[in-house]
C-alpha cells in the first residue's frame, strides 16, 4: 500500500472516534459552530483572529494553525446553507487538538501554515440560504466586491498570498458520474483562470492536488466522484483566487443514499482535505499524474430522489392507460405550524426513466396509480408517495 493510501486509511479508521460527536444536523447557526470551537480554543493549538464582519454585523473569523513556511486558505459556507465541509473542518480542528503528537499533524503543523474560514457567510446559514442577507450570491460577487462577505475573502487572500486554496461547497445531491446511475458524492475542480481554460503552472499545481483527493475518495466511494464542469466563470471566487496565484482545488459534496445530513461526506471531506494537506506538506503531490483528475466522468443529472417503477396510469377517463414511472424530487421545507422539517415530495417526470437511478425505487410493476393525484410539478407529503400504487 502506498504511504498516500495508508494515510488515507488511517484517517478514515480514526475518524468516528476524532469527530465532534455534538455535531449531528448540518443545520446549524454560527453561534452552535462557535460553542463547538469554544473548548478547543482552550487547547492553544490554533489562533482566531477576526477578518471582518457580514451584513448583519457578525463577526467572521479566521483559525490558524501551523507555522510552516507554505501557506493554505480553507474557506467554507460562502452558500449558508452549504455545511458539510464547515463540519468536517471543526473535526479536522478537534483532531488537531486531541492528537498533538499523531505523524500526520505533526507534519502538516511543521510544514504548512493553515488559514480557515469556516463560515463566510452566517447571515445565510442562520437562515440556512444560499444567498447574504442582502440577497446576493457572493461566489459571484468577486468581481464587484459589493457584499462585504466578498471583501473579507479577498483581503484575506491578498493580505496572505497562500500558495493553495480550498473552495469548500454543497452541490445539489441529485447529480450523477458521467452517464452513469451512481450519484455524484463529491465533485471536484481546477477551475480555469480565463475562457480558453488554458493550464498555466498555478492551476496546473490545483490539479495535482485534485488528482491526490481523486485517488483517496476512490478507495472508499470509487465511481462516485466527478469532475465540475470547469467552464470559467468570471465572477465567482475558485476561478479569480486561482487567476490571483493561489492554486486552488472545488471540493463540492453531493448526495448519498440515505443520508440527508451529509454525515458519511462530512467524513469523505475530513479524509480527503487531510490526505490532500498530508501531501502538499511531504510534497508527495508533485508525483501525481493529473489525469486522474481530468479523466473523471463529469457532473451529469441521471437521478431523482424516489422513482416509482412500471405503474399503469390512465391520465384521465379519456385517454388508455399506459406503463410509465414516475419521478419525484424530496425536498426539506419547514413546517410553518409546528417549525419542524417536512418532506415535500414533487412529481418532477412521468414517462420511461430507466436510465435514471435513484436513492429510493418503489416497485409498481402491474399495479395501478392513482391518476388524480399525479400531476407533473405539483407536490405531496413524502410520506403519500407510497400511497399512489394502488394495492391489488
Ligand atoms: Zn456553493
Amino acid at each position: 500500500m502506498s504511504l498516500q493510501a495508508q494515510i488515507a486509511q488511517e484517517l478514515f479508521d480514526v475518524y468516528d472516534n476524532q469527530k465532534i460527536q455534538e455535531i449531528t444536523s448540518r443545520r446549524f447557526t454560527q453561534e452552535d459552530m462557535l460553542r463547538w470551537f469554544q473548548p478547543l480554543e482552550k487547547a492553544r493549538v490554533f489562533q482566531k483572529t477576526d477578518v471582518g464582519k457580514s451584513a448583519e454585523g457578525k463577526t467572521i473569523s479566521m483559525y490558524t494553525l501551523g507555522n510552516g513556511p507554505t501557506k493554505v486558505l480553507l474557506w467554507s459556507q460562502m452558500h449558508g446553507d452549504e455545511a458539510t465541509a464547515t463540519m468536517a473542518l471543526l473535526d479536522i480542528f478537534n483532531f488537531f487538538t486531541q492528537q498533538t503528537s499523531h505523524p500526520i499533524v505533526k507534519s502538516v503543523r511543521e510544514k504548512l501554515t493553515l488559514l480557515v474560514i469556516p463560515m463566510l457567510n452566517p447571515d445565510g446559514a442562520e437562515r440556512f440560504q444560499r444567498r447574504t442577507a442582502q440577497l446576493i450570491d457572493m461566489n459571484r460577487d468577486a468581481l464587484q466586491l459589493e457584499t462585504p462577505e466578498a471583501r473579507v475573502l479577498k483581503e484575506v487572500q491578498q493580505k496572505y498570498k497562500p500558495e493553495f486554496g480550498f473552495n469548500l461547497h454543497d452541490q445539489d445531491p441529485r447529480y450523477t458520474v458521467g452517464q452513469s446511475k451512481n450519484v455524484t458524492a463529491i465533485a471536484l475542480l481546477a477551475p480555469a483562470t480565463d475562457g480558453t481554460r488554458a493550464d498555466n503552472p498555478v492551476r496546473t499545481r490545483a490539479k495535482k492536488v485534485a488528482a491526490v483527493i481523486t485517488a483517496v475518495l476512490s478507495r472508499f466511494i470509487s465511481g462516485h466522484v466527478a469532475k465540475y464542469d470547469d467552464t470559467f466563470e468570471p465572477r465567482a471566487f475558485g476561478d479569480n483566487v486561482q487567476r490571483w496565484g493561489t492554486s486552488t482545488v472545488l471540493i463540492e459534496s453531493g448526495g448519498w443514499p440515505q443520508d440527508r445530513d451529509k454525515m458519511f461526506l462530512r467524513k469523505m471531506n475530513f479524509v480527503a482535505i487531510l490526505s490532500s494537506l498530508a501531501a502538499i506538506a511531504d510534497a508527495s503531490f508533485l508525483d501525481e499524474d493529473i489525469s486522474a483528475y481530468e479523466r473523471l466522468p463529469l457532473n451529469t443529472k441521471n437521478l431523482y430522489d424516489v422513482v416509482v417503477r412500471n405503474g399503469r396510469l390512465r391520465a384521465n377517463e379519456s385517454v388508455a392507460p399506459l406503463k410509465v414511472d414516475v419521478g419525484f424530487n424530496v425536498d426539506e421545507e419547514i413546517d410553518p405550524s409546528s417549525g419542524k422539517i417536512r418532506l415535500s415530495a414533487k412529481i418532477v417526470d412521468v414517462g420511461d426513466l430507466s436510465t435514471y437511478g435513484a436513492f429510493e425505487e418503489i416497485d409498481a410493476a402491474g399495479r395501478d396509480l392513482d391518476a388524480g393525484r399525479i400531476r407533473l410539478e405539483t407536490s405531496i407529503p413524502y410520506e403519500d408517495i407510497r400511497g399512489l400504487v394502488k394495492q391489488k
